[in-house]
């Protein structure tokens, strides 16, 4: 059977190791050899321990786990054709021609790389007589599905990302609790939530709480939001309301593209309301913790997905990037997907928000 490694690479998200889980056993169901590889890309430079043979039992009792339990890292060395030339050679001494990378866009993208440069990879490890030629004909196509693990769900073409459902989860649990304790002190929360340059937990979080003001990255406030913003705090106050919670997104900005922190909107809020206001940082409690329902469930298809995209591959198929298209795991160019995802940057990047959400379309 086929050789396929799974590896979890860039920052971790709930449901990767439902999504480890599946590649094996459906790799294993079909007949393959499914390797793990720990520690990301680092594990594939450094071989040795860090490539081992997964059976079936060894992704028993991770479903409802956090994180991933094969380890993550970012990893300088990849993105060097020296280590990218040890990282071949350590796959070739297994028989690994397959690969589903569960990662970001910078994961992807560095699969991607790795795959157009495989040959050439092939010819240096055969001139320095690493491998044999045999090893190199046999070898010679490296297939590669890759998955997007990410809270942020910043990536073009899925719906959504492994792990934000969980996220948003962690986020509404929390300020659900921080409800409760500012209703009893008549207080202002400001909440920050993680999304980088993208504002989907942000948002999302705002419409389940019943925010009264949300910052996103995408829909910049206008220069004069603080008076926007006293103005709608105070309306809400003088119908009744005994709190605020404001939601800020990590990479909110305003029109100008400054970007505003909490504590800049701690400070409007003290200095012209003088209202009791407290900041809550959510941070990595948002990326930990156990995977919802849904993200065992997008990781499981999603895994499974792969492995069958794998085995239908052929010489000069693309690598792919399974996708949740409504209810249905799809298959999609993985380049193309990566560059509509740093076109979105770009936009963000030259103001000009509308393209970035008509770019990030549906996710
Ligand atoms: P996150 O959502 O956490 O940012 P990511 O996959 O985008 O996930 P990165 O840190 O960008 O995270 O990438 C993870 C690893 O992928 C890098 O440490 C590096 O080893 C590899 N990588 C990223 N970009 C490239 C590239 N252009 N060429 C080769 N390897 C790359």
């Amino acid at each position: 059977g086929k050789g396929i490694a799974v590896f979890t690479s860039g920052g971790d998200s709930q449901g990767m190791n439902a999504a480890v889980r599946a590649v094996v056993r459906m790799g294993i169901y079909l007949g393959c050899k499914v390797y793990f590889i720990k520690e990301g890309y680092q594990g594939m430079v450094d071989g040795g321990d860090n490539i081992v043979e997964a059976n079936w039992s060894s992704v028993s009792c991770i479903i409802h786990k956090g994180g991933t339990i094969i380890g993550s890292a970012r990893c300088l060395a990849f993105k060097e054709k020296e280590g990218r030339k040890k990282a071949a050679y350590h796959l070739i001494e297994k028989g690994i021609t397959n690969l589903v990378v569960i990662g970001g866009d910078g994961s992807l993208t560095g699969a991607d790389l790795f795959r157009q440069e495989w040959s050439d990879l092939l010819d240096a490890l055969l001139a320095d007589g690493k491998i044999t030629k045999d090893q190199r004909e046999k070898n010679k196509t490296l297939s590669i599905a890759g998955l997007v693990g990410s809270i942020d769900n910043d990536f073009c073409g899925t719906d959504m990302t492994i792990g934000t459902d969980s996220a948003l989860h962690r986020i509404i649990e929390a300020t659900d609790a921080i409800v409760s304790t500012a209703y009893s002190h008549q207080r202002t929360f400001i909440m920050e939530v993680m999304g980088r340059h993208c504002g989907y937990l942000a948002l999302v979080a705002a419409l389940t709480s019943e925010a009264d003001y949300v910052f996103i990255p995408e829909d910049p406030v206008p220069v004069d939001w603080p008076d926007k913003l006293c103005k709608k705090l105070m309306q809400e106050r003088s119908a009744g309301q005994r709190l605020n919670i404001i939601i800020i997104a990590e990479g909110a900005i305003d029109r100008e593209g400054r970007p505003i922190t909490a504590e800049d909107v701690k400070k409007v809020v003290v200095d012209n309301l003088n209202q009791d206001t407290r900041i809550t940082v959510l941070g990595h409690v948002q990326r930990g913790g156990n995977p919802s329902a849904f993200d065992r469930v997008l990781g499981s298809r999603m895994g499974a997905e792969a492995v069958m995209a794998l085995m239908e591959a052929e010489e000069h198929t693309e690598p792919c990037v399974i996708s949740l298209d409504g209810n249905q795991a799809v298959r999609l160019p993985l380049m193309e997907c990566v560059k509509q995802t740093k076109a979105v940057a770009q936009a963000m990047a030259v103001k000009d928000w509308d393209k970035a959400v008509s770019l990030r379309g549906k996710s």
